[in-house]
């Protein structure tokens, strides 16, 4: 009965304290169905979106109590970290793709592939919108409609102009695989047209500008391959152009890659001087034309315009307007990205998760539930905490809230172990009370940390997993209503909410040398050549099917014994 749940849900909210994610806490049981006579009837799953989110959710999903529809404007999984070895000719494009319908045949399971993109998402009716793209070649327009009992949303997200004029007439993106392709075929453009006749040499300058807007990790790697390409490869087949070609790198802030270790924001900026990149930070873009770049500075407020000749615009990402759309219906208009719980269900809507770049975990729920969880065993009211209760309490938060734990083990947090570990081993520390106000502050300084999961293929890879892994169990939920005794007793969710582990990242910085950010059990962090065996090794491993590990691997061999393709095809 959907109306006793809904009460029960703002039951919960309003006089339990710990808010939804703890009163309602069978949510997967929920909405495995029952058709009435205690038979399961198959539950309709509609996954959007065949990126790193949806396509691992497919891949992890062994149960085969659903009926699962797919829908995607892409018949294939990309993988988006060796983009930028697309544009350079490292890989081909084809190497680094799997087609969907073949990921979803191996498994052998009910799930149907729609080459379509959604436009719009009715939560209420619990149906989507779907439509043909129109980058379609065998012509036809098609829409149609799709219902489902669960919905899956894993769409990711589009590259943000941050509404400067001009970007999105002028600039590439680097956010696609046909984006990929494009750029290479424009840089490879860009060299032939300089080398017509009867071109002055201001003109080849400005047709061999090659500008890339955002030092973070993709528009640093991207600017690094297109270097390489034009040292060991075009260099060689345009020699009288190498003192007319020019890469400039233009970011807003004081730094390049600065979610990164300083060490290696430093390295890899020293790096660049050395091989000629122009590297411009504290400079916003604030215009594109057809020909012009306009920058501002942001130190003296001085606006300048550089001639260009092909320009890649790499400022992080946007939502996309179908997402947009859906956070007005469920009341989110006023948030960025798609705001979920800990168990990575929309929060306001029923039945619908969301994962990967679309998606967020609220975090200032998260704070409001730590509040109540500390209201809630500070029982009369005093303010303080003996060493017991404390300890409890601490004990819980890292349980439910696992990005707290995170940090508690790294950073200012790290002191309240220590704290309770000596208060419990000294007995005349074990009658201490402590200030509550004083947890709460150090908890928000925390929160002010974790801020938002990073949008990285790390993160939706994780959580597409961890979905899977919940709907593999929700059967067994539904069998054995009462579940594993340490589930057991009012409060506790049946399932571990979303727990990311952070293994560390990587930033090619070019001629063969990277950087490498690593979470072992100490921090590793490591610039140069080793690096970049490292990142080959693990970017190997990682590939999504032996196919494109070995299309892959054989694009790199090519590429050592024979140079890069320069082709315009
Ligand atoms: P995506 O992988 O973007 O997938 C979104 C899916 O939704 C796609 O299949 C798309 O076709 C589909 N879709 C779009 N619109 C609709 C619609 N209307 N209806 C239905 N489906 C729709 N991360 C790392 O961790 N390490 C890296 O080294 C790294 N390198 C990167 C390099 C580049 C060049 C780029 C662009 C990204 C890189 N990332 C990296 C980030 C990573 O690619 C993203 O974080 C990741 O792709 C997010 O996964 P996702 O499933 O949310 O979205």
């Amino acid at each position: 009965d959907r109306s006793l749940l809904s009460k029960i849900l703002v039951i919960g909210t309003v006089s339990g304290g710990s808010a939804v994610a703890f009163s309602d806490s069978r949510p997967f049981q929920r909405i495995y169905g029952d058709s009435g006579e205690g038979e399961f009837k198959k539950k309709k799953v509609v996954v959007l979106g065949t990126g790193w989110a949806g396509t691992t959710f497919l891949k992890n999903l062994k149960s085969n109590s659903f009926e699962v529809q797919v829908v995607s404007p892409r018949n294939y999984f990309a993988f988006t970290p060796l983009l930028p070895s697309v544009t350079n000719g490292t890989v081909e494009a084809r190497s680094i793709v799997e087609p969907t319908r073949n990921i979803v045949r191996k498994k052998g399971m009910d799930i149907q592939f729609k080459e379509a993109e959604c436009y719009k998402i009715d939560a209420e009716k619990k149906k989507i919108y779907c439509r043909t793209t129109e980058d379609r070649t065998c012509g036809g327009k098609e829409e149609f409609a799709l219902d489902y009992d669960i919905l899956v949303i894993a769409m990711g997200a589009q590259p943000n102009t941050f509404n400067t004029p001009g970007v999105v007439e002028h600039a590439h993106f680097l956010k696609e695989v046909e984006h990929a392709q494009r750029i290479r075929r424009s840089v490879i453009d860009c060299f032939e047209r300089a080398s017509l006749p009867n071109l002055s040499d201001e003109e080849r300058k400005k047709i061999l500008h090659f500008v890339v807007v955002g030092g973070g990790p993709t528009g640093v790697e991207f600017a690094a391959a297109l270097h390489d390409f034009v040292i060991d490869d075009l260099s060689k087949l345009y020699p009288s152009l190498k003192e007319f070609t020019r890469i400039t790198l233009l970011e807003a802030g004081d730094h390049i890659l600065n979610m990164f270790d300083k060490r290696i924001t430093a390295s890899a900026e020293e790096k660049f001087k050395r091989d000629g990149i122009d590297l411009k930070t504290g400079s916003m873009v604030v215009k594109l034309s057809d020909k012009e770049i306009s920058t501002k500075d942001r130190a003296t407020g001085q606006i300048s315009s550089i001639p260009y000749g092909m320009v890649v615009w790499s400022t992080g990402i946007g939502t996309r307007p179908v997402i947009m759309d859906f956070m007005k219906q469920i009341g989110q208009a006023n948030r960025r990205v798609l705001a979920t719980d800990e168990w990575l269900r929309v929060e306001g809507c029923e039945s619908v998760y969301a994962l990967g770049d679309c998606a967020t975990i609220n975090q200032r729920k998260v704070m409001e539930d730590i509040s109540a969880i500390f209201s809630k065993a500070d029982k009369n009211n005093t303010g303080k905490l003996n060493v017991k209760d404390l300890k409890e309490v601490v004990k819980d938060i890292c349980e439910r809230y696992p990005q707290v734990e995170i940090y508690l083990n790294k950073k200012q947090l790290k002191n309240i172990n220590v704290l309770l570990k000596n208060a419990e081993e000294d007995p005349k520390k074990a009658s201490m009370e402590f200030d509550i106000e004083k947890f709460k502050k150090a908890l928000s300084e925390v929160d002010s940390q974790m801020k938002h999961l990073p949008a990285t293929a790390q993160v939706a890879a994780q959580e597409g997993a961890y979905l899977a892994n919940c709907f593999n169990r929700m059967e067994q939920c539904e069998k054995n209503p009462e579940g594993p005794l340490r589930f057991r007793g009012a409060g506790r969710h049946r399932f571990h909410p979303f727990r990311y582990k952070h293994f560390g990242q990587f930033a090619p910085l070019g001629g063969e040398e990277a950087a490498a950010q690593l979470e072992l059990p100490f921090d590793w962090i490591s610039v140069g050549r080793g690096s970049q065996w490292l990142w080959y090794s693990v970017y190997a491993s990682k590939q999504i099917s032996w196919r494109t590990r070995f299309l892959v691997i054989s694009d790199w061999r090519r590429r050592f014994m024979f140079g890069r393709d320069s082709s315009r095809i």
